[in-house]
């Protein structure tokens, strides 16, 4: 019989290393990915992918590792340009002094879209090619991510305080229902709810919240027991701690986010095991603003998927999902006392696989797998830093920095190439930058002053 023709392809990419990040295939070496159409072929062994296509285009990466691009599961895009505004402070300190004050003088669509422009240009720059968002006008950040191409889930800001988005709870339901039909065509953005917190929505809110989503069918992302003072105003308040107030609101069930997660009974966990939340770990965000540890390896011993999340840049202070792997694997063995805890695989994984899963992007993105979409990134391990390569999976979370990322894809588009962003002006981003921080100043001496 003679062999089959070889297939047209985009793009072709060799590399010395592949890591798929599927559960039933291991680091591969000297293996390729083909992009058709924005979706993966392969991985093949480099002999046989030239034998299977025919590319109008091959990348050879010598030194490159090939992965999918890492999904940042918990983000607040517009606050980038509040990055260093405030530091060192409890959270709610943080929030009621600075943060809140801030966003009720400077937030208008035009700030969220520059911010949500810095904070896309930051993360497309260091590896991430899907990011959950939660803030003001996400009408505005649908806006710049169809612009720049990235993937995302955008959750709607819902609270029971008037914002400059939505008056109240109501109000930012019906917008959420709008931003639902504006965006239902497009292939980069899903929506979700995001009420803020369980202490900043009432049991009232939470009733109106399960009736629209059973309508709309939409993932809830929420931060839930951020610190032990929340568990604590909960029972004061409910006589029951927050994730219960959820469970018997009939809100928890695998479509529900849980963002932080740092305090955790045995009541939780039962809860937890029982109606398969999903959880996004925020370690540096966690340990800035000293909210307490998620006891990650517990929860992945009882084989609770956890996602990986920067939090905003205002409590970070970075979007660096490859320095937010590194804390996440070294805490969880701090926490733990078991050095064995949360190991370089494991960890990439929550950044790539697990993150997608729990947005429900599972079957799309967060493995390099044929037919999947083409959302991977290439990074240069031939660095100083990174020499030499035992293990590709322990380069890349122990030792890498994120600058060695060299070429980023969305849906097959390309990104950054050899580190260059190819659709910002990064000048022009740094101008806006500098003209907000000017701003912000003038408005906070003006407040001083008074
Ligand atoms: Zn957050």
């Amino acid at each position: 019989m003679p062999p089959d023709a070889p297939f047209d392809v985009e793009l072709l990419i060799e590399a010395r290393w592949v890591l798929p990040m599927s559960e039933d295939l291991p680091t591969l070496a000297d293996h390729a990915v083909a992009i058709r159409a924005g979706r993966l072929l392969g991985p093949w062994p480099i002999a046989i992918a030239r034998q299977r296509v025919n590319a109008q285009r091959v990348l050879r990466l010598d030194h490159h590792a090939l992965l999918p691009g890492l999904v940042n599961a918990h983000n607040h895009a517009g606050m980038s340009l509040m990055r260093g505004f405030a530091d060192d402070l409890p959270l709610m300190t943080w929030l009621n002094e600075h943060i809140w004050p801030a966003e009720a003088a400077h937030i208008n669509p035009g700030f969220v879209a520059d911010g949500t422009r810095l904070a896309i240009a930051e993360m497309l720059r260091s590896g991430t090619t899907t990011f959950a968002d939660m803030y003001l006008a996400p009408e505005a950040a649908a806006d710049v991510i169809g612009e720049t191409g990235i993937r995302s889930q955008l959750c709607t800001p819902l609270i029971d305080f008037p914002t400059p988005w939505a008056e109240d709870f109501g109000t930012g339901l019906a917008r959420t229902e709008a931003l639902v039909a504006r965006c239902q065509d497009h292939p980069l953005i899903g929506l979700a709810f995001g009420p803020h917190a369980p202490y900043t929505v009432g049991d009232d809110s939470l009733k109106r919240l399960r009736e629209a989503r059973e309508r709309l069918d939409l993932p809830i992302q929420m931060h839930v027991h951020e610190t032990a003072d929340e568990v604590e105003q909960s029972l004061r308040e409910h006589g029951k701690r927050p994730l219960r107030r959820l469970f018997e609101a009939g809100l928890l069930d695998a479509r529900f986010q849980a963002v932080h997660m740092t305090q955790i009974d045995d009541e939780d966990l039962a809860i937890i095991a029982e109606t398969g939340i999903q959880l996004v770990h925020c370690p540096q965000s966690n340990l800035k603003l000293a909210s307490g540890f998620c006891p990650v390896e517990r929860l992945r011993a009882m084989g609770v998927n956890i996602a990986l999340g920067t939090d905003g840049a205002a409590s970070n202070n970075d979007l660096d999902m490859f320095d937010e792997m590194r804390c996440a694997a070294l805490l969880a063995k701090g926490v733990s006392g078991d050095a064995a805890a949360l190991p370089a695989m494991a960890t990439l994984a929550m950044a790539t696989r697990d993150g997608a899963h729990a947005l429900g992007l599972g079957k799309r993105v967060g493995q390099l797998r044929e037919g999947y979409e083409a959302d991977l990134i290439a990074v240069d391990l031939d660095e100083l830093n990174t020499q030499p390569v035992h293990h590709p999976a322990s380069a890349i979370v122990y030792a890498m920095n994120s600058r060695q990322v060299s070429h980023v894809w969305v849906a097959g588009r390309p990104k950054l190439v050899e580190g260059e962003l190819c659709d910002i002006d990064v000048q022009e981003l740094k101008r806006m930058a500098a003209a907000r921080q000017r701003a912000m100043s003038h408005t906070r001496q003006q407040g001083e002053a008074q």
